[in-house]
């Protein structure tokens, strides 16, 4: 899914000032993906907390309509060598761990659990009709999606992950979203965890208003920059995740965006996943600076801090998404 954060798009600036004299001031030389609007500093000190690549960054928001962006923004093959260096799928199968997850991915606990917790990658929605699932990775969404009653297709720029979903029997498309050209338009695309990654989001969405169908739909989930767990957590914030998010969406920005690409008709609700919660307390209490949080891919330490958010923090997390404060957003919206 990560792949197609690359786009000719690049918005590079960084001015030498002392950062607590830059908060509210606007950035000079650099302007809103959205809408052109001055930037000010709304973040700043933040690192990669997740495999301590090294840089330091800020998060500039929009003095009129509020979007964020990581700045300094990488270009886009800066992101490149990133994502291969750091992030590419590993070819792993056949593991315990592998199968477990596979095995509670098609369980009833599972479905329990998406009720409960919320569905941030559309797994339980049902439906007909051709889906493309937009960074589809080595197709775990595409079992599910199919399991659901769709036809599904998957659009993966790594070739390792396109691979693995092609040997269990999907047609994948490995070439980037602005090239590709189906010969029928999709009733449904997912960008799930994808449109936060795009150094030209308008673009992407503009490309996905393409592909679609008249009256198609596309199911886009990303993290909520209103949520309460940023003001709680500061830089540990799970989300910040630069510098591989480049944009960071409110509901506002995101209806935005949506309708400035043409769709119409948008659902948004908001979702607290308890593990996105537990992500953030890990980064709290094990992240250093440069360094790999290895405690992130720990299964009993996260089983476990996922327990204390789910079952400890129930009424918080509730409240949370009914404040349009969730930590994760997740929208419905129709082709126009
Ligand atoms: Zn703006």
């Amino acid at each position: 899914m990560h792949q197609f954060a690359h786009s000719s798009h690049s918005a590079a600036s960084s001015v030498e000032v002392p950062v607590a004299a830059r908060r509210s001031e606007e950035v000079e030389g650099s302007s809103c993906l959205l809408c052109g609007g001055a930037l000010e500093v709304s973040e700043a000190g933040l690192s990669d907390t997740r495999f301590g690549t090294p840089g330091s960054y800020e998060i500039h928001r929009c003095v009129r309509c509020g979007l964020e962006q990581t700045f300094p923004t990488p270009s886009a093959s800066e992101l490149k060598e990133l994502y291969e260096t750091y992030y590419n799928f590993g070819g792993e199968t056949g593991t315990v761990y592998t199968r477990w997850r596979e095995r509670f991915l098609f369980s009833f606990l599972y479905r329990v659990w998406a009720w409960i917790d919320g569905d941030v990658a559309f797994h339980q929605r049902r439906g007909a009709g051709w889906l493309l699932d937009i960074g589809c990775n080595e197709g775990r969404g595409l079992r599910l999606y199919a399991r659901n009653g769709f036809e599904v297709e998957g659009l993966e720029l790594n070739e390792t992950a396109a691979a693995v979903a092609r040997k269990a029997g999907f047609e994948v498309h490995t070439c980037p979203l602005e090239e590709f050209r189906p010969v029928k338009g999709y009733d449904v695309a997912v960008l799930a965890n994808v449109l936060e990654h795009s150094l030209d989001p308008l673009k992407m969405l503009q490309d996905v208003h393409r592909i679609l169908e008249p009256r198609g739909q596309v199911w886009i989930s990303c993290p909520n920059s209103q949520s309460w767990l940023r003001k709680r957590f500061g830089a540990s914030w799970l989300n910040w995740h630069v510098p591989f998010h480049i944009v960071h969406f409110s509901p506002a920005t995101l209806c935005q965006l949506l309708s400035d690409a043409g769709f119409a008709k948008i659902e948004l609700r908001q979702i607290t996943p308890a593990l996105w919660a537990a992500q953030s307390l890990l980064i709290r209490l094990f992240a250093r600076k440069g360094k790999k949080t290895r405690q992130m891919r720990n299964p009993f330490l996260t089983l476990l801090f996922m327990a204390i958010a789910r079952l400890g923090l129930f009424p918080v997390l509730c409240l949370g998404n009914w404040r349009g404060q969730g930590d994760c957003l997740v929208a419905i919206a129709t082709k126009a």
